[in-house]
This record gives C-alpha cells, sequence and structure tokens, in this order.
C-alpha cells in the first residue's frame, strides 16, 4: 500500500486522513484498508527481492526506474498498515517522513541509540516524563553519555548557560526538549534550542535538536516548522486518543528517519499492523478531538483559576502574553492544548481527596484519551524522580495533573466542583 502519489499540499491535513497512502484498487476496492496480518511476504522475482533488500539494508540507494511501491519483505522491516499509518502521521508536520514504534519510551531510546555515541553529552529540559528522565538518568550513563538538565523555569538563558560551558558545548550530540513538560506544562522555545545548536556547527556537524510533541501535537504545535530536527511522539496519547493502544512515533527528514528504521529493524520495536489500522482510524478523528478536547480545558481552566480552594493552575491559555512563556506560547503553538496542571491550596491528603472523590472523571495515569483523566504526579508518574529533581521541577504534593477528554464540559466542571469540597 505504498501510494506513489505524494501528499496533496492544497488539502488540509485532515482531509487527506481518509485517503492518503491507501490504494482501495490493491485491496478488493475495500474503503478502508484491511488489516494485513503477515509476519512475511512474497516477492515477485528473485531479482526484485534482491534489488528491494539491498535498499532497504543500506547497501546502496534506490535507482529511479526501480519501483518498490508494493513490495514488502518481513514484518520487522515496515507492513502495508504502518506505512499508511507513518505517511499519514508525516503530513501534520509536512515531514520528508516518518517511524512508528511500539510505545513513545521505544521512539525516544532508538532515538538516543541512533544518534548518540559513548563521550556524548545531552542536554535536556528538565522535567521530562518519568520513563525519560529514567532513562536519561539511570540508563543513558552506562553508556558513558551524560544527560544535563536545564531547569525549564529558566527559561531561554537558562539553556544558554548551560551551553556556554564549554565542555559541554564541545560534546553535546542532542538538545533534547519536552514541551510543553510533564506535568508542569512549561514550554521550551523550540526555534532558539534551534539557534543555539547552529551556534555549535563544526565541520558540518552539529547537535540535533530533538522534541518531545505529545502534548500539543502535530495539530497545534509542530515542531519541525521551528528548526527542529526529529518530532517525537507518545501516539498512545493524542494520536491514539481512546487509551487502547501504545505506540510512539517518529517525523523528520527522510536520511534521519531512515536511521532509525533500520535501528527499529535490527532491534525489533515495529508496531503490530492491529496498533497501526487503530491509529490510522484515530487519525482520522484527531483534529476533531484535540478541538473539542481544547475547548473542554479551557472552561475547566477558567473554573479551576477562580476556585478558592485553588492556589495555581499551569494552562497555557491562562499565560501572561507578556511573560516569556507567553511569548514562546504565542510564537510556536496555536491552541493551548487540554492539559491541566493544577495545584491546590495543602499537600498530598488534600490532593487524595480530590481525586477520590471524582467520579466522571477516572483516576489513572497517561493523558490524550477521549476521557478525562486525573493524576498524582508525584506519587504516580513521577514517582522515580528524585525528591529533588521532583521539587525543582515544582512537582510538589499539591499538583493534580488533568487531561480533559470529550465529555460537556458543564458535566466536567460539576464533578470537579463536588470533588473540591472535600479538599
Ligand atoms: C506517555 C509519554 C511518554 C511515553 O510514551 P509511552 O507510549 O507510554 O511509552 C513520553 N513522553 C511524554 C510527554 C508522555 O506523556
Amino acid at each position: 500500500m505504498k501510494a506513489k502519489k505524494p501528499a496533496d499540499s492544497s488539502l488540509k491535513p485532515e482531509s487527506q486522513m481518509m485517503r492518503y497512502a491507501y490504494d482501495p484498487e490493491l485491496a478488493s476496492h475495500a474503503v478502508k484498508p484491511p488489516m494485513y496480518l503477515t509476519s512475511t511476504f512474497s516477492f515477485t522475482s528473485a531479482e526484485h527481492g534482491k534489488a528491494y533488500a539491498e535498499v532497504i539494508n543500506g547497501l546502496r540507494t534506490q535507482r529511479p526506474d526501480e519501483d518498490f511501491s508494493n513490495t514488502y519483505i518481513y514484518g520487522r522491516d515496515t507492513n502495508p498498515n504502518l506505512e499508511i499509518f507513518e505517511r499519514r502521521l508525516a503530513i501534520w508536520e509536512d515531514a520528508e517522513a516518518g517511524a512508528a514504534f511500539e510505545s513513545g519510551m521505544a521512539a525516544i531510546a532508538f532515538t538516543f541509540l541512533a544518534f548518540l555515541s559513548p563521550g556524548d553529552i545531552l542536554v535536556h529540559s528538565e522535567p521530562t516524563y518519568g520513563g525519560t528522565d529514567f532513562l536519561l538518568k539511570s540508563i543513558l550513563n552506562r553508556f558513558q553519555i551524560r544527560a544535563v538538565g536545564v531547569n525549564m523555569k529558566d527559561g531561554r538563558a537558562g539553556l544558554e548557560k548551560v551551553l556556554a560551558d564549554p565542555t559541554v558545548a564541545a560534546k553535546v550530540g542532542i538538545i533534547y526538549l519536552e514541551s510543553p513538560c510533564n506535568p508542569s506544562n512549561l514550554m521550551a522555545d523550540i526555534g532558539h534550542a534551534v539557534a543555539c545548536a547552529k551556534k555549535l556547527e563544526k565541520n558540518g556537524k552539529r547537535p540535533l535538536v530533538v522534541v518531545d510533541n505529545t502534548f500539543l501535537g502535530p495539530v497545534f504545535q509542530q515542531p519541525l516548522r521551528h528548526g527542529a530536527d526529529l518530532s517525537l511522539y507518545s501516539a498512545t496519547k493524542y494520536i491514539g486518543g481512546h487509551s487502547d493502544i501504545l505506540a510512539g512515533a517518529a517525523l523528520g527528514r527522510s536520511e534521519l528517519i531512515g536511521k532509525l528504521k533500520l535501528m527499529r529493524a535490527m532491534l525489533g520495536a515495529i508496531p503490530s499492523p492491529h496498533t497501526c489500522w487503530l491509529l490510522t482510524r484515530s487519525l482520522e478523528t484527531l483534529k476533531l478531538r484535540m478541538n473539542a478536547q481544547v475547548e473542554g480545558a479551557k472552561r475547566v481552566a477558567a473554573y479551576l483559576a477562580q476556585h478558592p480552594k485553588v492556589e495555581r493552575v499551569n494552562y497555557l491559555g491562562l499565560l501572561d502574553p507578556h511573560s516569556e512563556q507567553g511569548q514562546i506560547y504565542a510564537k510556536q503553538c496555536s491552541a493551548p492544548g487540554a492539559m491541566i496542571s493544577v495545584y491546590l491550596k495543602g499537600g498530598e491528603a488534600e490532593s487524595f481527596r480530590f481525586l477520590n472523590h471524582l467520579k466522571l472523571i477516572t483516576m489513572a495515569v497517561s493523558l490524550g484519551g477521549n476521557e478525562s483523566l486525573a493524576e498524582h504526579p508525584a506519587s504516580m508518574t513521577h514517582i522515580e524522580v528524585d525528591l529533588e529533581d521532583r521539587l525543582e521541577g515544582d512537582i510538589t504534593d499539591a499538583l493534580v495533573r488533568l487531561s480533559i477528554g470529550i465529555e460537556a464540559p458543564e458535566d466536567l466542571i460539576d464533578d470537579i466542583g463536588q470533588a473540591l469540597l472535600y479538599v
């Protein structure tokens, strides 16, 4: 199903999600792509099989007269459902290519594996998703890769300060940003990080700028348009959107995505045809869902911000436009998303009472699904983060993270209102 024709750039991404990269003629004219449950594929001739194997293993590049548009080899390299999903996802960021993975963590880990070597330094925004934090601080160091954090509260100046250290500047392989970051909702300036990376260019080589775009992307923030090299996703969240699959993705230039795909094929982290089929189904309603989620989140955040039991609300829709965060938002994002970090008056006991009394909103980790979820980062998603780093990152006992779904906003507000009575 590798449709030969390019995406139609005169159409909006949402208009292409139902048709692009799938040719019904190759599948009994089924309107929806069938699920290709096969681990291996037959060749039309031995010569064709050899040529394809050479190209996908990177032994040579494809010749203009060669056609591999409907050629596959083995399920660990790629499969038709995977290709449809990757090509459709790439449209949202106008990316040259995309690669899907078994999970968001696999997309992140494979990026580090593919583009870092022992001795390299990885400069990253702090805080990060709990799993990423563990990977950065407790796994990469075993491979002599040092992670240096930049607190998001220190803004652009914080990144410049870290890169001003010549021992760091000489060895940075990747500048890794999670924006907005999980769980405190602070943003990193992607364009600024790209400018910093370019200043470090030496002999045609510079650090890659990689952005975890899970919270806003791909609809409301497109890091590649701001010069980032790779945009990464936990597709488990908004892209999947129904809390029923685990998946990850990377978007970027073909050259970089090609390296990730080779690494993925060799180490085996390809999502199943079933997962890819569900992801493709989900892309059809991605914008519809995310728009509805933002509308609900705006109303919930406004309600929380005026509530006497609430200390403060970190929500992109409530930023002061004159602050650095407000300026980054205006430059980089087209809507504030549906993640709300609410700091209650009190500590763990108050947070727990609030969570235990929610009725419509489900108490669970994860985010981005069509149902609203609430969780306590300090004791759930970020429990493995060092206490010191947790406090630096504003992951206090008073913080509750909300992911707003597509329920009626007034029902969500009623539920939050009754639960706050117990705080
Ligand atoms: C969930 C999440 C991840 C990890 O994704 P999985 O699909 O759970 O592996 C990475 N980054 C962010 C920001 C996330 O929210």
